[in-house]
């Protein structure tokens, strides 16, 4: 889903991506670790298309999808309408309910997006992502906004979602625990590259089940 071969990136005389090199396998959850500053969401950025002022060759999945740290849905239209938001076509109503659904909101369909929590904002986040049936989902800190107890559910959630749908993820984190737990390969970047890549190894299927999910799974 991704091939990056000498990108770089400046900011007038800054620069911040200096001759980086990556690939992302189909289906490989990926954490991206690094420094406050080291560039993480600027790479995410060029990854998701939305930034083309750079040299280098980037070569990314057609199908992929975004979410951030703050959900950014759009306070003038329905949860569901977010959604779907952008998709080609008439809005498709059902589309967003079995998203919305997957994630747990089947009750939030129709409702404004100012009367979510946190949480269900991310969820609304995610499934949003997810109708877009990517090939790469980019996820830029994407729990960073939630309470400990509501970062697990969504943690969990995304661990789920990755199992079900098969796509790969970059996910960037600070938390090195999260990476672990989740990605199969860390990656740390610094100084304008990736200065560590490591697979993890968990047991197989992939246990999300795991004691510590549970205990959140029963309320989601
Ligand atoms: P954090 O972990 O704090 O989110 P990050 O690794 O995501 O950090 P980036 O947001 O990618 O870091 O920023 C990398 C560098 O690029 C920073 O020095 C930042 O100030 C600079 N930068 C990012 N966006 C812009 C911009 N639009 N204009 C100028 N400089 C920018
Ligand atoms: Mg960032």
């Amino acid at each position: 889903p991704a091939t990056v071969r000498g990108l770089t990136k400046s900011f007038g005389d800054h620069t911040v991506i200096d001759g980086l090199d990556l690939d992302i396998e189909p289906g490989q959850f990926v954490a991206l670790l690094g420094p406050s500053g080291c560039g993480k969401s600027t790479l995410l950025r060029i990854l998701a298309d939305l930034d083309r002022e750079i040299t280098g060759e980037v070569q990314v999945a057609q199908r992929r999808a975004v979410a951030f740290q703050a959900p950014r849905l759009l306070p003038w239209k329905r949860v569901w309408r977010n959604v779907v938001l952008g998709l080609r076509g008439k809005p498709n109503r059902a589309k967003a309910v079995a998203a919305l659904e997957e994630v747990g909101l089947g009750h939030r369909v129709d409702v404004w997006p100012k009367v979510l929590s946190g949480g269900e904002a991310q969820r609304a986040s995610l499934a949003r992502a997810l109708v877009r049936e990517p090939d790469l989902l980019l996820l830029d800190e994407p729990f960073s906004a939630l309470d400990a107890l509501t970062r697990l559910k969504v943690q969990a959630l995304v661990g789920e979602l990755w199992q079900r749908h098969g796509c790969a993820i970059l996910l960037v984190t600070h938390d090195v625990e999260e990476a672990l737990l989740l990605a199969d390969r860390v990656l740390v970047m610094d100084g304008g590259g990736i200065v560590h890549d490591q697979l993890v190894e968990h047991p197989r299927p992939r246990d999300v089940s795991a004691p510590a999910f549970v205990a959140q799974r029963s309320e989601l």
